[in-house]
């Protein structure tokens, strides 16, 4: 039987489903753990399975034990790896995509609606028994259905995400690097510029990855290219967004409400992030549904087992 480490905290069920297949070592669901105990528990096992806050770089990789053969990630983002290193020594990589992406788009719903809403407030108001009463003037946000949505990341999870908000009649913008094929695009209209995008989105859903290509995507000079008024999310990774920078925009009322699952650093959160009373914050529950957890441990699962039999897995990625 082939063995697995689990560096990371799972569902029961989950752990449940790799002990079916492998012989397993949990690590058990503490902190995540350091690079000397992953190179440690490591030690004597087939695999390793992590999850995205473990950064697993070129200097831990270089310390893994040579019995390993495969490095598989609880998540679709894969910026926490070095996936060059990884490809050097000779490990194949396994993701989760697919299976989490109708969990993270209704997240991302709710992110829109909960910042357009003003739900942080709204909470506030009752759990901290402050209502008095139904008034005209009170809490009153903004409309989504019939708003610009621009999404940048039009990949699984923006496409998703498209798809949901056709439901509120948002004509759909996007940018990526490249252009999708018409039966994808879905009759969203493209932007191959993201400065043109950010002028149509009166609601910008942020869906692309992390990594250094998207770190500070979102800063000041583009936030100041949304329309007034436009509202904020990000479902994709939290260095994509300058969090001073929409701090400031959330102040002076720019960018009038804005929705975040993800945050750069987290889950030290910028500080200001606590205090605005027009940002709503989930804590990374993207992903956090409990059909989607066991979906997940399933993929990574049948990708190893199709690994060490031959086969082509479609979670593989490198
Ligand atoms: P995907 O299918 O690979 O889609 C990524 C999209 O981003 C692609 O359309 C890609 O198009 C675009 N993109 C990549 N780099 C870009 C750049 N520099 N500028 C503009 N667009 C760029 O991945 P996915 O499954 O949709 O997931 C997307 C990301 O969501 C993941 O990487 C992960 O970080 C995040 N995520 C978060 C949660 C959560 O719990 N909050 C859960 C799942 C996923 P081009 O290559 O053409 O640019």
């Amino acid at each position: 039987m082939r063995r697995l480490f689990i560096a990371c905290a799972l569902p029961p069920s989950v752990v449940a489903e790799f002990a079916r297949a492998f012989a397993v070592t949990y690590a058990g669901d503490g902190p995540p753990l350091s690079a000397d105990d992953i190179v440690a528990g490591a030690a004597g096992h087939d695999a390793l399975v992590v999850t995205a806050p473990t950064r697993v770089d070129r200097a831990l990789i270089g310390r893994l034990p040579a019995s390993l053969q495969a490095l598989a990630t609880y998540s679709v983002g894969h910026d926490h790896l070095d996936l060059t290193a990884a490809a050097e020594k000779g490990l194949a990589v396994f993701s989760t995509p697919d299976v989490l992406t109708d969990a993270c788009a209704e997240a991302a719903l709710l992110l829109m609606l909960g910042a357009a809403r003003r739900a942080t407030e709204a909470i506030a108001l009752l759990r901290e028994r402050r209502w008095t009463g139904w008034t005209p003037t009170q809490l009153n946000g903004w409309d989504i259905t019939g708003k610009r949505l621009g999404i940048v990341g039009m990949g699984r999870l923006g496409r998703a995400i498209a798809d949901r908000a056709r439901a509120f009649r948002m004509p759909i913008h996007y940018h990526n690097r490249s252009r999708l094929p018409a039966d994808l695009e879905g009759g969203a209209t493209y932007h191959p510029s993201l400065d043109a995008l950010l002028a149509a989105a009166q609601v910008l859903v942020l869906a692309c990855p992390g990594g250094e290509a998207t770190r500070g995507l979102l800063n000041r000079e583009r936030i100041a290219r949304l329309p007034p008024g436009a509202i904020v999310v990000n479902i994709g990774r939290g260095s994509v967004v300058v969090d001073a920078d929409l701090a400031d925009a959330l102040d002076s009322g720019h960018v009038a409400a804005a929705g975040l699952d993800v945050f750069d650093g987290e889950p030290a959160l910028y500080p200001r992030y606590y205090t605005l009373p027009t940002l709503f914050m989930l804590p990374h529950i993207g992903s956090a549904t409990l059909e989607t957890r066991n979906a997940m441990g399933r993929l990574l699962a049948e990708g190893l087992e199709a690994f060490w039999s031959g086969g082509a897995p479609v979670n593989r990625l490198v």
